[in-house]
């Protein structure tokens, strides 16, 4: 079979329509939103597009299936994940096809997505079983006090586009052990992995109304109503500081629980005792997973001036031979950007910081033709700049130096975020002073990759609160009651 057809049939077959109460329907208005290739600019599918309305909808259904679904077997949702994992293997490379067309990384890393998003299953499959009280007597011995765990209630989970199944899963899977239903909004750049993801979790048996699905063009007008109900308890959101202040806000009134895991602004230290060729490796990690649209992507890399030309030359060297292209074809490294806007904030950034003096080692370029590509981009000599200020989300990296580990840690800290960092050195004394002096929510040490379903993945200051993942996962979705009860 061709890939044209395999894409043409993969895209017929995902649903299109809201998933409300069990059932797969239009918006009212009829409205439809179109989602894009990234790598060529083509139409390759419409979706309902929900309002407010639909998303009413959603809550009505979440609502209502709260109480039944609370009272469900921790073994009947363990089993639920499980098969939900066992069934997204299976499909994987469909999911990771699905993932390269809308969002556009390489088909590669868009199986390790489908890897990492399906271990939230598992894992949170393995948690449901395993949650626990407390049964204890008061000091004074007048009372015995059960502490005990009830789901949240009914969520609001709102995803970005740069990973469209393991933000879901992220999410999803720790819910469903907790036993809490869900209006899920997915990004309109990326929606459907989602509603392919959740006719699989029908297709596993999920109780009707336990998750709906509603995309929109909305999302502000859409979400308002619904954060403003009584019924909703909690709300969870992956996406931008930006607009992640201003959901916090908008939960205040309902006082929500809130999950918020927002933007990053890595720094990469690599100190003078690194290992040079495992600091490149792990550099190009840090920076070109997700050809660089990661909250922790290395947005900063720190190099002590003594292996500064060393690291920069090798650093350099391996981003100038990535290969560009479609995320479908084989061979490619670094596939588009998500969008015409995204292409034209990293190209700004890279045009000013080398009109301020950044010096460009390699790259520097968007690539002409169709698609939102922009070259593998080196910087060296970056003074005080944007670049360094702003969340990058693009395959660009200003290098800095620094003198000393005081000065290494304070440039790291010196940021509003505080999600994800990265530290390369042999020596241990070194690697513990540092990471204990990090104010960032995780540390890769000797490593590019922080994510792991088994960890509590999270961030400090302006990249949010609350954590996905480990034993902490699944707190977020439970509330604690105790009972003092009379001797
Ligand atoms: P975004 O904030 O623009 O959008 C995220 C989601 O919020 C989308 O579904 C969008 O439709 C919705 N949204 C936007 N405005 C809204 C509003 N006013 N009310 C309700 N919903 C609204 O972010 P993005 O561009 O989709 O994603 C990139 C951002 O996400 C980056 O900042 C990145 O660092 C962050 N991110 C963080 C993590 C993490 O775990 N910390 C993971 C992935 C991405």
């Amino acid at each position: 079979m061709s890939s044209t057809v395999r894409e043409r049939e993969l895209l017929d077959n995902v649903p299109k329509k809201l998933l409300i109460g069990g059932v797969w329907r239009e918006a009212d208005s009829g409205a439809r939103l179109a989602v894009e290739d990234p790598a060529t600019g083509a139409v390759l599918a419409e979706v309902a597009d929900g309002g407010p309305k639909e998303m009413m909808a959603a809550l009505d259904a979440a609502a209502d299936a709260q109480r039944s679904w609370a009272k469900s077997s921790p073994r009947l949702r363990s089993d639920l994940l499980r098969a939900a994992y066992d069934e997204v293997v299976r499909r994987a490379d469909e999911f990771a096809l699905l993932i390269t067309l809308e969002m556009g990384k390489p088909l590669a890393e868009s199986l390790g997505e489908v890897r990492y998003g399906a271990e939230f299953l598992r894992w949170f499959s393995e948690e449901a079983v395993r949650m626990g009280g407390r049964w204890n007597r008061s000091p004074e011995g007048t009372t015995r006090l059960l502490t005990m765990k009830d789901p949240a209630g009914p969520t609001l989970m709102i995803t970005p586009w740069n990973f469209p199944l393991a933000m879901a899963t992220r999410k999803i899977a720790p819910a469903v052990a907790a036993g809490c239903t869900m209006v899920l909004k997915p990004a309109e750049q990326t929606p459907l992995t989602s509603l392919a993801f959740a006719e699989l979790m029908q297709s596993v048996g999920l109780p009707v109304g336990v998750l709906n699905v509603v995309p929109t063009t909305r999302a502000a007008e859409s979400t308002s109503a619904v954060l403003q109900d009584a019924r909703l308890r909690k709300l969870t959101f992956t996406g931008s500081t930006a607009v992640g202040k201003r959901l916090i806000e908008a939960s205040s009134s309902n006082v929500l629980r809130v999950s918020m895991e927002l933007g990053g602004n890595a720094p990469l230290i690599v100190c003078e005792d690194a290992d040079i060729d495992k600091a490149v490796a792990g550099a190009m990690l840090a920076k070109m997973r997700n050809i660089g649209q990661a909250c922790t992507a290395a947005n900063r890399i720190l190099v002590h001036e003594s292996v500064a030309d060393k690291f920069a030359g090798n650093f350099a060297a391996a981003m100038s031979a990535q290969q560009l292209g479609r995320g479908t074809e084989t061979g490619v490294q670094v596939g588009p950007l998500i969008d015409e806007r995204a292409r034209e904030k990293v190209s700004g950034l890279v045009s000013s910081a080398v009109a301020s003096g950044a010096r460009l080692l390699t790259g520097g370029s968007a690539r002409i033709g169709e698609g939102y590509f922009f070259e593998p981009t080196v910087l060296t000599d970056v003074g005080e700049h944007d670049i360094t200020r702003e969340e990058l989300f693009g395959p660009v990296a200003p290098i800095t130096t620094f003198c000393s580990d005081d000065d290494a840690i304070s440039k790291a800290n010196a940021t509003e975020y505080g999600l994800a960092s990265y530290v390369f050195t042999e020596n241990i004394s070194r690697a513990l002073r540092v990471v204990e002096e990090l104010e960032f929510g995780m540390v890769g040490l000797n490593q590019g990759v922080v994510s792991n379903a088994a960890a509590p993945f999270g961030g400090v200051k302006h990249s949010g609160f609350g954590r996905e993942g480990g034993a902490e996962g699944i707190e977020e979705y439970l509330s604690t009651k105790y009972v003092g009860i009379a001797p």
